[in-house]
């Protein structure tokens, strides 16, 4: 047995899940007459008067090829936040258990954890911004069920050290590793959904918001051993992914070069970027990026950030943050607007 079934919540173990009618009849062929649906069509957008896969299955078998894993092992939610959401209700027992964070780090993890009332505890990265093993290990309990490694992380933009992650991956074989990997398709690693077959304990996101330009559309993954991904299809709400985001998802995997492109295209970018931001004398620091953002440390960050919202360039400021003193975070646009951001950039006057 894995040790998912000794981390998940006992009453979600034994919880019977709602079943639909699409899953008490798989077949694609039949007179439908069991989902109360309207037999006629939709009044609006083109034939969403039926139901959705709640499986998702066909999405599952091509993202598996692509993934390389099975699609046992993937669960699909309304953006990679669902999933986030989804593991604390499977393995947190609220005011019991908690989740261990590595700020500065993205912010829903503990946004979720607060609407669970799961405690969260935190572990600030180095100065490199890479986990302190030692901190780590003092703040880890029995009661630690999950711990959050986002990597490349936002808003630092860094790859976290894979070998640190595997340190973890073996050290705390009854806490649940959540790698988040939104923008992996930036960095030049490979994914940690290969290591799956090693580790029942990982728990991989990612997501189509990023690299795939699909923010819009709400679609994020999760990969993680079997037994997990049983427990979140159970608790989702049984159409999370709708009809139409299913189609759209079914083409953009048939696509996957153009994605692809656009990286190559933002990458080239990022490069551009960091030069020319490298020759203005307000900027102090640029932190190494593996993604499409960029941490950059001005004397005044507040003032910039300021200036920027006037000349309605938004960047995001992130210098209330944990290690981000007087840091902005820029998301790497096309050339044009990242030219226009340097045009205003210039002209600031300290
Ligand atoms: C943007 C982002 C996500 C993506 O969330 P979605 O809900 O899939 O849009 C997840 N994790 C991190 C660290 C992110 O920056």
């Amino acid at each position: 047995m894995s040790i998912i079934n000794a981390l998940v919540r006992e009453h979600l173990l034994a919880l019977k899940p709602y079943s639909s009618a699409r899953d008490e009849y798989t077949g694609k062929e039949g007179v439908f007459l069991d989902a109360n649906e309207n037999p006629y069509g939709s009044v609006a957008g083109k034939d969403l008067n039926r139901y959705p896969d709640p499986h998702q299955r066909q999405i599952k078998d091509k993202l598996a090829i692509l993934k390389g894993c099975y699609p046992e092992q993937i669960f699909l939610g309304n953006g990679s936040d669902e999933a986030i959401d989804l593991i604390i209700k499977a393995v947190c027992e609220p005011k019991v258990d908690n989740i261990l964070l590595l700020p500065p780090t993205y912010g829903m993890y503990e946004v979720c954890a607060n609407i669970q009332q799961v405690e969260t505890r935190k572990s600030v990265l180095t100065e490199t911004y890479q986990p302190d093993l030692v901190d780590i290990s003092k703040k880890v309990d029995a009661h630690t069920k999950a711990i959050w490694v986002c990597s490349p992380n936002n808003p630092t933009g860094n790859l976290i050290d894979g070998a640190i992650i595997e340190v973890l991956l073996k050290a705390y074989p009854n806490t649940l590793i959540v790698v988040d990997e939104a923008y992996i398709d930036f960095a030049d690693v490979p994914s940690f959904i290969g290591r799956m077959g090693e580790y029942d304990n990982l728990v991989v996101l990612q997501t189509f918001s990023k690299a795939w330009g699909m923010a819009g559309l709400r679609v994020g993954m999760a990969f993680a051993h079997v037994d997990l991904i049983k427990v979140l299809n159970k608790i989702k709400y049984p159409y999370n992914l709708n009809l139409e985001s299913q189609r759209l998802i079914l083409e953009a995997l048939d696509n996957v070069e153009k994605k692809d492109k656009y990286v190559e295209k933002i990458l080239a970018e990022r490069f551009r970027l960091f030069k020319k931001l490298m020759e203005l004398s307000i900027v102090r620091h640029i932190y190494p990026s593996d993604s499409n953002q960029l941490l950059v440390k001005f004397h005044d960050a507040k003032a910039v950030f300021n200036y920027l919202i006037e000349k309605k360039v938004i960047v995001r400021d992130r210098t209330n943050v944990t290690l981000c003193d007087d840091c902005l975070r820029i998301s790497i646009g096309r050339g044009r607007e990242n030219r226009a951001l340097m045009a205003e950039l210039e002209e600031f006057k300290a």
